[in-house]
Order: C-alpha cells, then structure tokens, then sequence
C-alpha cells in the first residue's frame, strides 16, 4: 500500500492520552459535578499544592492561560509605559504581547545558534543600547525555555542582578524539564506556566499557572488574579484581572498529573529514538548542557530554507506532519515591527527559515515514529546528490 493511502500520524494524539487517563479523569470531573464548585473549587488549591511540590517552588497559584500569567507577573513588577522589558525574538508572540499592552517596551535580544535559547551576549548588547539611547528604563529579562529545554539561567540570573533587572521565567513550553538535576520552576522571581491541550502538561480549554518562592508576591498575584481582591470578597485593592483557573480544567489536570512523570519519560525516549535514526543532514535538536528537556517540541534543523520545504512537502505526502516554529522572529511580525529600533538579530532572522518540528507525544506509537523516520530517509536518499 503507498504511504500516503494511510491514515497520517498524529502530530499530537491527545484522544489516545484520554484514553489512558479514563479513570481517574471521570472521576476527577465527576467530582466537580457534585460539588458545582466550578470557579476556585478544592481542585484548584489541590492542584495547586502538586505544582509546588513538583517544581520545588513554594508557592504555585493557577490562572487562566500563560499569557495571564505573564501578564499577572509584570503588573505586579509595575512594568508600565517607558519601561523596556528584554525578550528573545525567537519565541512565541505571548511573551511580547504582554509588555505591549501595559504599555512597555519589548527589546528584542538575539538567540544562541547552538541551543536556539537566548543570547546572553546579545542581551549585554542590548541592554547597552538602550541605556546609549536613554529613552527607556531597563525593567526586566523574560527568559523563555524554548521548546522545552531551559534557558541559561546561571547567566541570566547574574545579568539580572548586576543590571538590577527582574527577571522572569516563561516555562510555557517546559513544565517538567530540569536545569543541574533541578526542576526548572525557581530560576526568575517568578515562573509562568501554560497549560494550553499542546504543552507538556496540558488541559481540556486553556489554564496557566505562577510559580514563587516569594511570599509576597504570591499574595500579590493570587490578588491580580482575582479583580485585586484584599482578604475579603469585595474590597478592592488594586486594579486586578478575571484570571483564574477553572476548577474543572484543574480536575484535568489532577488526573493528568498522576500519569505526567511517565509521559515525560514517554517523549525523552521518542527523542532518543529520532536522534538515532535522522540522516546526517536532518541535525537533531541543539542540547542545553546538564539539562533534561520537557520535549514540548522535537525540532529539527535543515542546511537551508529549499531542502526544510522539500522534507516538509515530501513528509506532507507520505502523511507526516510537520510544523514551522517559528516562521517569523517577532521584530519582523506586522505588530512588533513599529517597536523594533532596527537593530539585526542574524541568528533569529535565519532559523525560522530551517527548523521543522516532527510529530513529538508521549502516545506516538512506535510504528507511527518508525514511518515518520522511514519517510525522512527515503527523502534523504532521493534528494541528495
Ligand atoms: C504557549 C506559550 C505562551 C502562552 O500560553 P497560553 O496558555 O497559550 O496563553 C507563552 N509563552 C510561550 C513561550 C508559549 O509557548
């Protein structure tokens, strides 16, 4: 039978983890269906409880997505207008979205070739313009940890406090993946999480998570996450958001939690399995040293942008799908190229052009990995001169 008369493979199976989770997930929402307790019910502390003693922080407080999050974290840094907040171009549009509309401004910094994580001798370099130019106010640093694997911390850390800059962590994309044998959820002042159905852990709609160490500002955003509520229901403290999580999405992710330890462990060996058998000219994703990746994506890298299109479409015929993240880098996006000062970022400008992501889940079958890696071969072989 030709390859492509065959169902595809799923780029994502969330129906095939369901079926695993059945149990406990019934149970889970039936629960929630007696009590009603559909907004800030037990299941929110409960799960809230688990985040924190997974990561290690000391505080978890769940929220309605990672963009919530992120911008719970900077209102409650009081970023605002004039103020110039750090961020790689080469990550999703949540991370700079949210500076935007407090009305600060994003400063796009260059990534590093060998992890596609930010550059910190880019930051250095931006950092030093913007203090040349004098307009804006250095505020703070959102390391992202691109596509599961974890930003170098160590560095940003160091950055952040001889600069006197917050730094915070967007793990969007990392939940789950661990820096020097560490949980990645205690690097910045605070941490974002996403529970958004495609992210490691992910729930049945949206939901995010705030992970701190700090007491007060955990308060504070269990606040902002909630109108600006003080200790009692109606007295209003600040200018907050509705930005709680669902009570139900966080019974999903009760269940979801019991089975997540054995999913990351899932991906990291589906990872194992493409790095073995890609072709030479397919280069495996770049590692961060001394980490363990959440494997939220399994990005490959292709010599150029013709032979990334050519794999794409060979694999699109044999029913492989494939994703481009990112095509753009945001400087270059229509709603950020008004606040970028022009300055080139090579290495961001170039990947979009020859990364593509491979079907990477804890359900992929290992038929369905050994087509996908059949499907690469056979390009390799009739494409290569
Ligand atoms: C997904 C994602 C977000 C936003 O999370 P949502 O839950 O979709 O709002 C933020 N940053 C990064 C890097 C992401 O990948």
């Amino acid at each position: 039978m030709p390859a492509s008369s065959r169902p595809p493979v799923p780029f994502l199976d969330l129906a095939a983890q369901q079926k695993r989770l059945e149990p406990v997930l019934r149970q889970r929402l039936e629960k929630v269906l007696s009590h009603c307790r559909f907004v800030m019910g037990p299941e929110v502390e409960e799960l809230e409880r688990e985040l924190a003693r997974f990561s290690g922080a000391r505080h978890a407080i769940g929220v309605s997505s990672g963009t919530d999050a992120l911008l719970a974290v900077m209102m409650g840094e009081g970023i605002g207008p004039g103020d110039a907040v750090f961020l790689p171009a080469f990550t999703y549009t949540a991370t700079a979205e949210v500076v935007l509309l407090l009305g600060a401004t994003p400063v796009f910094v260059d990534v590093d070739p060998d992890t596609f994580q930010i550059d910190p001798h880019s930051l250095e370099g931006r950092l030093q313009e913007v203090r040349k130019n004098g307009e804006l106010t250095p505020k703070a640093v959102i390391g992202v940890d691109l596509f599961g694997q974890p930003a170098p911390w160590a560095r940003l850390q160091a950055f952040a406090a001889s600069h006197n800059l917050a730094l915070i962590a967007d793990c969007a994309q990392a939940f789950g993946a661990s820096l020097n044998g560490r949980r990645l959820g205690t690097q910045g002042l605070a941490t974002t999480l996403s529970f958004f159905p495609a992210k490691p852990l992910g729930a049945y709609g949206d939901g995010g998570a705030i992970l701190t160490d700090d007491d007060e500002r955990a308060a504070l955003y269990r606040s902002l996450r909630s109108h600006g509520e003080g200790q009692q229901r109606y007295d209003v403290q600040r200018i907050g958001l509705n930005a709680r999580l669902d009570t139900l999405q966080a019974a999903v992710l009760l269940a979801k939690m019991e089975l997540f330890e054995e999913d990351l462990a899932r991906r990291r060996e589906v990872a194992r399995l493409y790095d073995a058998g890609l072709p030479a000219r397919v280069r495996p994703p770049p590692r961060v040293p001394h980490s363990e990746s959440a494997w939220a994506v399994y990005c490959v890298t292709l010599p150029c942008r013709a032979e990334r299109d050519s794999l794409q479409s060979y694999l699109r015929e044999a029913g492989v799908p494939s994703a481009i993240y990112y095509p753009r880098p945001l400087h270059h996006q229509p709603a950020y190229e008004k606040c970028h000062d022009g300055t080139l970022l090579p290495v961001s400008e170039g990947l979009g052009d020859r990364v593509l992501a491979l079907p990477m889940h804890p359900d992929l079958t290992a038929e369905d990995q050994a087509r996908v890696l059949e499907a690469i071969g056979q390009w390799d072989r009739q494409t290569s001169a």
